[in-house]
C-alpha cells in the first residue's frame, strides 16, 4: 500500500548487468549486482543524501529513478506510478517532473552553443513554450534563480567563457527550466574548486526551499551533507546499510561502514578528531557478492555469524535503521 504523502517510494529494487553469456556446462552467466535490494521513500521537499564508496551502485540508482536504466527486479513509485512500467511517452511526460544535475559541468556542455541555446534546449526538446518570449523568459528565471545574475549578461556568451562554478550553475538551470519536482544531483560538487563547492550546495539548498524541491544528493563524502540533506542513506555493495536523519547518523552512527567512513573525515580541532578506522582490503567484486554480511570481509568488528547471517534492516532508534547483526537485541 503505498502512503500518498510520499513522492517517491523505492521498493526492493534490483539492477543486476549480465556479464559474458551462459558456459557450456549450462552454468548461467555471471551478474554484478551493481543496485541489489533499495528501499527508502521521499516526502515532497526532503532532500536525502546517498553516500558511498565509488562502485557502491548510487550512480546506478540514480539512472534507475532517471529511466535511464531498466531494473532486475522491484519497483519505484513517483507521485503514486510505477515508473519501472512506464511506457516510453509516460517516460518523455516524467523526465520533464525529474531531472539530473551530473557531476562535470566541463563535459555536460556542448561547447558550441550559447548558454541560452544550452538552457532552451529542454523547452524545445519537450514543446513547452508557446513562443520564443515566453522561451526567453523562462530561461532567465532559471538562469536568475540559477545564481548567473543578471541572465542578460550570460545569455549570449558560451562555456568556455565561464569559470567551473558558473558552468555547473548552467547545468542546473538546464534542469531547472523544465520546473522538476525532483532532483537527481549526482556528485555535484566533485569536479569543483573546494572554494566553490560550499557556494553550490548553498544554491542548492536554496532552491530546495524556494522551489519546494525534493533532492536526492549523491556523494562519496559524508562530509559535505551536514551542511543540507534532512536525512543520510549510506550505501555499501549495491544497498543501504544505514539510513536516518543526518544528525542521528552523523553524531550516533550504528553501522560499523559508516562509523568507518565519518572517521576519515578531516576535522580541524585534534580534540573532536577520532581514531581513524582504515578499512582492510578494497570493495568485493560486486559479481562475487560475499556471503552473509556482504560487508563481513572488511568489517573491523565481524563475528563468525558475519560470514553465514545476512543482517536484517532494523529500527535502532526512531526513524534509524541500519543492518547489521550486532544491533539485534
Ligand atoms: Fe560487521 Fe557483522 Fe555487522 Fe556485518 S553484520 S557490519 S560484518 S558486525
Amino acid at each position: 500500500m503505498i502512503t500518498q504523502k510520499h513522492i517517491l517510494e523505492v521498493k526492493n529494487i534490483k539492477k543486476h548487468f549480465q556479464v559474458g553469456r551462459p558456459s557450456i556446462f549450462g552454468q548461467d552467466a555471471r551478474r554484478v549486482h551493481a543496485v541489489d535490494g533499495v528501499n527508502f521513500h521521499m516526502y515532497r521537499g526532503d532532500v536525502l543524501a546517498l553516500v558511498g564508496e565509488s562502485g557502491c551502485g548510487k550512480t546506478t540508482l540514480s539512472m534507475l529513478l532517471m529511466g535511464l536504466e531498466e531494473s532486475t527486479d522491484g519497483q519505484i513509485f513517483f507521485e503514486g506510478n510505477d515508473i519501472t512500467r512506464a511506457t516510453r511517452a509516460e517516460r518523455k511526460r516524467l523526465s520533464q517532473r525529474i531531472q539530473m544535475v551530473f557531476q562535470d559541468p566541463y563535459e555536460s556542455l556542448n561547447p558550441t552553443q550559447s548558454i541560452e541555446e544550452i538552457v532552451s534546449e529542454p523547452l524545445v526538446i519537450h514543446k513547452l513554450a508557446k513562443d520564443p518570449i515566453e522561451r526567453r523568459l523562462r530561461v532567465v528565471n532559471a538562469l536568475e534563480d540559477s545564481g548567473l545574475k543578471p541572465a542578460a549578461d550570460y545569455l549570449k556568451r558560451y562555456p568556455h567563457e565561464l569559470s567551473g562554478g558558473q558552468r555547473q550553475r548552467v547545468v542546473i538551470a538546464s534542469a531547472l527550466v523544465l520546473e522538476p519536482v525532483l532532483l537527481v544531483a549526482d556528485e555535484p560538487v566533485s569536479m569543483l574548486d573546494v572554494s566553490i563547492r560550499a557556494e553550490i550546495i548553498n544554491l542548492l539548498a536554496d532552491l530546495r526551499r524556494k522551489r519546494e524541491l525534493t533532492v536526492i544528493f549523491i556523494t562519496h563524502d559524508l562530509g559535505t551533507v551536514g551542511y543540507f540533506a534532512d536525512r543520510v542513506a549510506v550505501m555499501y555493495l549495491g544497498r543501504i546499510v544505514e539510513i536516518g536523519n543526518t544528525l542521528d547518523v552523523l553524531k550516533n552512527p550504528k553501522h560499523p561502514y559508516t562509523k568507518a567512513l565519518l572517521s576519515v573525515i578531516p576535522v580541524p580541532n585534534p580534540r573532536l578528531r577520532k581514531k581513524r578506522e582504515i578499512l582492510q582490503g578494497e570493495t568485493p567484486n560486486p559479481i562475487n557478492i560475499p556471503t552473509g554480511c556482504r560487508f563481513h570481509p572488511r568489517c573491523p568488528v565481524a563475528i563468525e555469524a558475519c560470514k553465514i547471517s545476512d543482517p536484517a534492516f532494523i529500527e535502532v532508534e526512531r526513524a534509524h535503521d541500519a543492518a547489521c547483526l550486532l544491533l539485534v537485541k
